[in-house]
């Protein structure tokens, strides 16, 4: 398997795997698809939805059509909490964070990369090239170098105003809910029926150095068991954490509760265990083997994209508070 295999040379056109294979695959319109493909991710993030509906349509397969979803968001420079663009630490470095898991439950992470835009595709190939699942800021970044990824200055002109703005109180709170701008959590079902995801984020905005949240924690911030479905997570990654909220999910969803189900309990459990719910946003989405999906979190104002047959959807969620 190639995961076995560690490969510490260049391995420069491996990006082009990853990401480039969108435009191989869109050029194919009129196949017979076995399954309906269904894209879902969090937020409003309506074009990253697109991309990956479309991709999968077009017969590309869940995980890469969920990377190329993400990777829109990645390279949005309008979007603070995603790849290029996104707020930097307090010490004003641009840190990113992203996991990947595949139908066969193979996973891939990176945490604190600094100086690369597209940290799922990046994370999809410690998933195939090394044995391992993880990789952490310099080590991750070299890996990221060497298997040919493009190094950038994360930093946008505009995200650094903001944070000189920011250095003037350097107030620093959790954020309890911010709409549509948010870590992207997505789960792709490709015409095989098979389920997989992806979820990229900068994380919490002027967060402490080295700080991680729930994002790239496979069973936190995302967990996809093709024989169920697949969950994932945005919002106070420190409560997502606690919790191993998509792999909960994913648990309940195979004892039988339907997706909405599964990501009101998984939330009604953060809410029970801790009093102070109401400063902060948890929300998840989930989507099962039949192709069922839900949502659910703390606070109102969340929402998720819905691809199916062609329709791009942006579904409200409902929330425990109706604040
Ligand atoms: N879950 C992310 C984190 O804690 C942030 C977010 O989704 O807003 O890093």
């Amino acid at each position: 398997m190639d995961r076995r295999r560690f490969i510490s040379t260049t391995a420069k056109g491996s990006i082009a795997v990853s990401l480039g294979i969108h435009l191989v695959a869109c050029k194919s319109k009129s196949r017979i698809m076995k399954n309906t493909p269904i894209a879902i991710c969090t937020w409003a993030f309506s074009k990253a939805n697109e991309a990956a509906g479309k991709a999968l349509e077009s017969g590309m397969n869940a995980l890469d059509a969920a990377i190329a979803g993400v990777a829109v968001e990645e390279e949005n420079l309008k979007n603070t909490t995603v790849g290029k663009g996104g707020a930097p630490d307090r010490e004003g470095n641009v840190t990113l964070d992203a996991c990947v898991m595949d139908h066969n439950g193979n996973c891939g992470a990176v945490v604190c990369v600094e100086g690369y835009t597209n940290v799922a595709a990046i994370a999809k190939q410690v998933m195939l090239q090394t044995p391992h699942v993880m990789l952490a800021g310099e080590g991750a970044q070299e890996f990221a170098e060497k298997q040919g990824f493009k190094k950038e200055q994360l930093l946008t002109e505009s995200s650094e105003n903001a944070y000189r703005e920011w250095l003037k109180t350097e107030n620093y709170k959790p954020i309890i809910n911010i709409e549509n701008h948010d870590t992207i959590g997505m789960l792709c079902m490709d015409d095989n029926g098979d389920i997989a995801g992806a979820c990229s984020t900068s994380g919490l905005s002027y967060k402490m150095k080295g700080r991680v949240g729930d994002s790239p924690i496979i069973g936190a911030g995302l967990f996809v068991d093709n024989e169920v479905g697949g969950a994932a997570a945005t919002g106070m990654g420190e409560e997502i954490m606690k919790s191993l909220g998509s792999f909960l999910i994913v648990e309940l969803m195979r004892n039988g509760m339907s997706p909405q189900a599964a990501c009101e309990e998984a939330v009604l459990r953060t809410v029970r265990k801790n009093p102070d719910h109401k400063d902060f946003q948890v929300a998840y989405i989930a989507m099962n083997k039949q192709g069922e999906t839900g949502s659910y979190c703390i606070h109102q104002g969340f929402a998720m994209m819905e691809y199916r047959e062609g329709n791009n959807r942006q579904i409200s969620s409902t929330s425990y508070l109706n604040d």
